[in-house]
């Protein structure tokens, strides 16, 4: 991508409004746009990130065996009537009545319709398990949006929803979940920590939470220390071996970890000092067992071996993308900017031609930006003509992990420089191993 022709709406001041780091690096590399209180626009820069999520998200739901579709943001009323949530949900929905009068609203979660699905067309245990997730936009008229898109309205989700025959069954999808879980934050440049939280109006009786350390945080959360430095499960991991799927649970469960809601100071307190970590936390996922509670008062069920109909054991597994980029900012930051872990970054290179009137700086430039682009890197090249202290700056401030500066020279002797936007280190070398090193 050519800097002259992206849209890439950077603000040199800090904006007012943003009360944390995330919310204002967001703002000023032009990543998001508020129209009304929690309700956000992607720009470019924004939208290649939350898309970059995504995909580890998507990638890890489908290593452990879900299967992806996609549900509308409306919703029926009638559905929620039906599973005795429509009047327990309360204000956070927002009701909306279409022109036949009818009652409709913008979905904060998806268990109604994932049931009413699920119920048309399943009706032996012999297509179970099943786990089927989508990643959609939520509406929720929250209190209290703040902190850009941490907290916002309008926002988005990977929600996932398992059916099982039995509560075994419905264990061993849940423990798949948390495994998929552990691997995509990893993934995400995070350390999230799962730990016993409260199911609130979801419902239900097993439920973890998975925090990111913060201190901008909005969970109060206390957990022992050790959690920091577990090892992730493997890409191969076995999700359908129980036992693993169990060692894995069970390992990670294994410690004191506990939101606020769930917190027991007793048992807490109990642990030597050294070991004890409390502090603040953002919530990041959260996955529930709930068991019957939507299959039975709507009906969803399967006959099972022995001939006879059992409601099925369900569970649901959130995670929010929108949330997950200024938390990985949060995580990951200097006082220039944003510091992306690769995985995530919008772009893996920039190219910093530093005199766009240098006929030599231009021809190196290209040639490097050809040969990136060849190989299949996301490279933005900032061939615009302003000075080149303004270009360091954003570059540093959009965080591009690897910065290649073009300047007359260096060029005069064949030679770019490399920086490390993490470390900060420089290198100087020919365009030729610069090229070999970053493809
Ligand atoms: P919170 O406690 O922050 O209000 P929640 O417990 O209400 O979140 P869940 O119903 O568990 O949220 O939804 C699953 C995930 O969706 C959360 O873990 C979070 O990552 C994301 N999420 C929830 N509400 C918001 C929001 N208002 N803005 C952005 N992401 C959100
Ligand atoms: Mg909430
Ligand atoms: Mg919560
Ligand atoms: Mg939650």
């Amino acid at each position: 991508m050519r800097l002259s022709r992206y849209f890439l709406p950077i603000l040199k001041e800090n904006p007012k409004e943003a009360e944390i780091v995330s919310h204002r690096f967001m703002l000023r590399a032009g990543m998001i746009r508020q129209h009304s209180q929690g309700i956000y626009s992607w720009l470019p820069l924004g939208k290649r990130v939350l898309d970059k999520v995504n995909r580890i998200i998507r990638e890890e739901q489908d290593r452990s065996g879900a299967v992806e579709l996609l549900m509308p943001t409306m919703q029926s009323a009638d559905l929620w009537m039906e599973s005795g949530r429509y009047e327990a949900y309360g204000k956070e929905m927002l009701r909306i009545t279409d022109r036949q009068e009818r009652p409709m609203l913008f979905g904060p979660t998806n268990e109604e319709m994932i049931t009413e699905i699920f119920r048309s067309y399943v009706k032996s245990y012999k297509h179970l398990p099943l786990n089927l997730y989508h990643i959609q936009w939520k509406f929720r008229d929250e209190i209290r949006p703040r902190f850009g898109t941490m907290r916002s309205r309008e926002f988005m989700m990977k929600d996932a929803y398992s059916f099982d025959l039995t509560r075994e069954g419905a264990e061993h999808s849940y423990k798949k979940m948390f495994t998929a879980y552990l691997r995509t934050f990893d993934r995400l440049g995070l350390r999230a920590i799962p730990m016993r939280a409260d199911t609130g109006p979801i419902g239900g009786n097993l439920s973890h939470e998975f925090i990111i350390l913060a201190e901008t945080g909005e969970s109060e959360v206390f957990c022992h220390k050790d959690f920091v430095n577990f090892d992730i499960p493997p890409e191969d991991v076995d999700f359908d071996s129980t036992e693993v799927m169990e060692g894995v649970f069970n390992k990670w469960t294994s410690l004191y970890a506990a939101t606020d809601e769930m917190h027991e100071a007793e048992a807490f307190d109990k642990l030597p000092e050294s070991e004890r970590l409390s502090a603040r936390g953002i919530e990041v996922g959260h996955i529930f067992y709930f068991g019957t509670k939507y299959s039975e008062p709507m009906n969803a069920k399967v006959q099972g071996p022995d001939g006879k109909e059992h409601p099925v054991h369900m569970g649901s597994y959130g995670i929010g993308p929108t949330r997950l980029v200024p938390a990985i900012i949060e995580a990951s930051h200097d006082d220039n900017g944003i510091i992306w872990p690769r995985s995530v970054a919008p772009f893996e290179v920039a190219l910093i031609n530093m005199k766009v009137s240098d006929d030599a700086c231009n021809a190196v430039s290209e040639r490097l930006y050809e040969a990136l682009l060849n190989a299949g890197i996301d490279v933005l090249y900032d061939d615009t003509d302003e000075r080149a202290g303004g270009k360091f700056a954003t570059a540093d401030l959009i965080g591009v992990p690897d910065q290649v500066v073009i300047g007359p020279r260096g060029v005069a002797n064949g030679e770019i420089e490399l920086k490390d936007r993490k470390t900060g280190e420089r290198e100087t070398m020919t365009v030729e191993a610069a090229i070999a090193k970053l493809t």
